[in-house]
Parts: C-alpha cells; structure tokens; sequence
C-alpha cells in the first residue's frame, strides 16, 4: 500500500466482475477510488438482469481473488468443483473427458453471487464511493471529465478524475471515446451463432438431476449445448446454434423435433412443457469478439476486462482473462512505483499480445468445443499429449492445461503449442518415412521393386 495514492482519484466506470474487483485492487494501493455503475445496487435487486448466469472459473480468476482475499470466500463454499466434461452422444450414452491428468478442476459459479462479493469486498474499503444509476454517456479525455446520465431520471451530472478506468464491458461507452482519438485500433466481429440459456431444474427430491461435477457437454457439430451447475441444484443450460436455426424453430412441435433429433436425453431433464415456454419466451442473444490497442491514452485513461478484449465464451477464459488484467495491472504499478505515464504504456504492451491471444484461442475452441469433441483425432491427441505430459512433465503441458490451470502468458501459450505441434508433425513424417523405406527395401530384398524397375525403365 502507498499512502501517496490518496491523492490521485481513480474513476472505475462499470461494477460488472472485473470494474468492482479492480475497485478493490486500487483501494489496497491506497488509491482515491469512485465506483461507477450504470445499474442500481444489484445486491438490492431481486432479479438481475444480464448474461450468463453461472461461469467457469480457474486459475486466472483465482488468483485475483485471492490477491484481495476472498477466493475462500467464493471457491470454499459456493462453487461447484467440475472435474470433467461430460460428453453427451445423439444416442444419450455419455462418456467423461478429464480436464487434466492431475485431477485439477475448474468451478462453477454464480455470476451475480461473485459480483456480489466483489461489491461488499470494495464496500469495505474507506477509500471507495459508489456511485449506482450512473451511465457513462460522454467524456472528454483531454480535460479527465465525465459526464454521468442517471437512467431513471435523465438527470446528468460531471465528474472529474485524475485517470478513467473503463471496465463497462463489450459495449463500453469509454472505449467509444477513446476511440476518438488517433492511434487506437479497434476491431469487432459477431459469429454467427447466438445462445440461450434454459434451466434443469432440480429432480423431485431436490437433487442434482445429472451427475453434478461436470461440465455437461452435447456437441452436434453446428450446433451445441452445455450446462453448468448451480447452488441450488438446477442446471443452467446454454443452447448455441447459428441465428437462422434459432428462427426456423417457429412453434412448439418444430422445437420439440429438432430436441429429440439433437438432444433427446434434455427433453425429461428439462421438462417438455418448461422447455417450450422458455424457449418462446426467449431469443437468441448475439456473440462479440473485440479487439483493440493500445488499451490507454497517456496517464489518463485505461480499459481493462471485456470493454478491452471481449471475447467468445468457448474457453471460458472471459472473466478470468479481465480478472487476471487487474493482477498485471496491480504488479505494474509497484514494479514503476505508481508512475501512471510509466505504468499505462507498460500495461498495453505487456497485455496486448495475451489479450489478443485468447480472443483467438476462444475462437479456435469455438470449432473444438462442438466438432473436435467428438472426433476420434481429437480424443487421441488429448490421449497423445497427456502421455507426453507424463514423460515430459515440465516441457510437454497440454494447451487446454496451460490456459486453464496456469498463469502462463496466453500468447506463450499458443507458441507452446505451436511447438509441440511441429514436433509431433515431425515425428509422425519420420514414422511415415521410415516405415516408406523399409517398406520398399523389404519389397526390393523380396525382388517385387527390383522386378517393378526394370519393367518401367
Ligand atoms: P461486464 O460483466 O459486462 O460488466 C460491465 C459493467 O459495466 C456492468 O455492470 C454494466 O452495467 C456496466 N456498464 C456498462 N455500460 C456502462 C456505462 N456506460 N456506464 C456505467 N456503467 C456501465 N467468462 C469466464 O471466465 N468463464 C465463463 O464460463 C464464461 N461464460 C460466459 C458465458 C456467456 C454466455 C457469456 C456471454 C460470457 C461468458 N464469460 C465467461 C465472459 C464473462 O461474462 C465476461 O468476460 C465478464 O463478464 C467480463 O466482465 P466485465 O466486468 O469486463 O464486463
């Protein structure tokens, strides 16, 4: 902690999972912070609205939380250890694909219950002020001013700070600004799928109506289903598939078609009757890929979690990527003693590649996650690299491994693989040859090649 800070005021635009988390990092450093939050206080709401319900989190967002102390109170006792994926075939037989050969484990939890923590976490810092029902709607960089809309009653208001740290999301209102300004590139592409969640209820005695430690998976090449559990015992389900099958599913019988050619085994664990209703009385809601950089402007400003790199959902790496930016976030300001016009430049260039990395990776395990699933390659590459993992144990770790249950840098994760892709490529060619020449010089011993040559020439 460094007492100087309190005289530098922090505006943190946006109390999501990463704007209230990053809040409490300042605070710990002693920084003047203020809380700003287009929503009202979601611990007062009775129904939050917003995105998924339930997420996967893992080493990345562990290790920020535990950085401001509260990983116990969040992983201990009110996450859902998922151990492995649990593979649905189109014929309702299931097969189980461990995450890790160690047994490690990612964990289900409750968006709203982490939001929750995080805000009551920051509420104990004296140095935080919240400021709920306040949406960033304009901002001059040059002059540090912000000017905040209340959505309920219009009313606007200006604020000052000596640095803007926008964590407002995929569609963030900072970025917007900074936009327009010169030298920042930007980039978006929505995939053409959409999801929708559905619920599993809990069964008739309250229990978990499928094995609990799982990621429930139902891949079916273009489309795709997963389900991650809840507190309560209910499963919250997410259908993925392109937005034009999404629109063909016109009526009830439509829809039940298309669950019992794609999904049968769902159909009794949701309920045909909820399934229906909770279909129609949603839609499919769009996917974003975004990215940019740098991701500051001077010492003034800085974007941080989605409102930097938004990405697809198929890693689940989205909130432990922004969780993991306020921990690189935090070193570099102790390792450049709180210079913010050192500490700004030097967080773009350190976080950029990695950001960009798993934007990638997201998209690749867009493909993976709903074809490669089911593949026989797939599975004898998974097979292949933990047998290597075994042998080599420090230079051969699985990509999913590495992304998941490490800390190591995205982008080198991606070299690593690339790596031990080449040698494999390599190995398998000197397989290949090897068995090529012995092949022909055991055809030639047997005199059929030396036969075969004379013929031709
Ligand atoms: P957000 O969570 O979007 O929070 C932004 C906050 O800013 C909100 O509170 C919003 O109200 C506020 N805000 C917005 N605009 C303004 C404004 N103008 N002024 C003031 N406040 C504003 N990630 C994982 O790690 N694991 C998963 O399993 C996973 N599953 C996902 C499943 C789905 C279907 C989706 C869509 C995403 C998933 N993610 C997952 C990604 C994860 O949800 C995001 O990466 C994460 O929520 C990013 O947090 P954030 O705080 O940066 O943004």
């Amino acid at each position: 902690k460094s007492n100087k800070n309190s005289d530098t005021q922090v505006a943190v635009v946006g109390a999501g999972l990463v704007g209230s988390l990053e809040a409490c990092m300042l605070a710990q450093r002693g920084y003047d912070v203020h809380l700003y939050e287009y929503r009202e206080d979601i611990r007062t709401l009775e129904h939050v609205p917003g995105r998924s319900i339930n997420l996967a989190m893992s080493v990345r967002g562990r290790t920020a939380l535990r950085h401001i102390g509260v990983e116990d109170s969040i992983i201990a006792h009110h996450a859902i250890p998922m151990r492995a994926r649990m593979i649905h075939r189109p014929d309702g037989s299931t097969a189980a694909i461990p995450y890790n050969k160690d047994g490690q484990c990612i964990y289900s939890v409750g968006r709203r219950f982490v939001n929750e923590v995080l805000l009551t976490k920051a509420e104990s810092f004296p140095n935080v002020t919240f400021h709920f029902q306040h949406r960033l709607t304009a901002m001059d960089i040059t002059t540090r001013t912000m000017t905040f809309t209340n959505p309920t009653t219009e009313e606007t208001n200006t604020r000052t700070a000596d640095l803007i740290i926008g964590c407002d999301g995929a569609f963030s209102a900072v970025r917007k600004e900074m936009l327009k300004r010169a030298n920042l590139n930007y980039s978006q592409n929505y995939i053409p799928h959409g999801y929708m969640e559905l619920c599993i209820p809990a069964d008739k005695h309250g229990e978990f109506a499928m094995p609990p430690n799982y990621l429930h998976i139902w891949p079916r090449g273009e489309y795709m289903m997963i389900a991650l559990p809840n507190q309560d015992k209910s499963w919250t389900v997410t259908l993925f598939m392109p937005f034009n099958i999404f629109e063909s599913l016109t009526s009830p019988q439509i829809l039940m078609n298309f669950f019992q050619q794609n999904y049968p085994d769902a159909i009794p664990l949701i309920g045909e009757e909820k399934l229906v209703k909770d279909f129609f009385a949603n839609k499919g809601l769009p996917m974003i890929s975004v990215k940019c950089s740098p991701y500051h402007v001077g010492s003034s400003c800085l974007l941080l979690g989605d409102a930097a790199h938004a990405m697809v959902p198929f890693y689940g790496q989205g909130m432990n990527c922004g969780m993991e930016d306020c921990l690189v976030f935090d070193e570099l300001l102790t390792k450049l003693d709180y210079d913010l016009s050192l500490v700004l430049p030097a967080y773009s260039a350190k976080r950029n590649p990695d950001a960009e990395a798993i934007v990638d990776l997201a998209m690749y395990n867009y493909v993976e996650m709903r074809d490669m699933v089911n593949s026989r390659w797939f599975l004898l590459r998974k097979k292949l690299d933990n047998f290597l993992n075994l042998i080599f144990p420090r230079s051969w770790v699985p990509l999913y491994t590495m992304v998941t249950f490490s800390r190591e840098p995205y982008h080198m994760c991606i070299k690593k693989k690339q790596r031990q892709d080449k040698v494999l490529h390599c190995t398998s060619l000197a397989v290949l040859g090897t068995a090529v020449v012995g092949g022909v010089v055991l055809t030639w011993r047997s005199g059929s090649a030396s036969d075969w040559l004379h013929k031709t020439f």
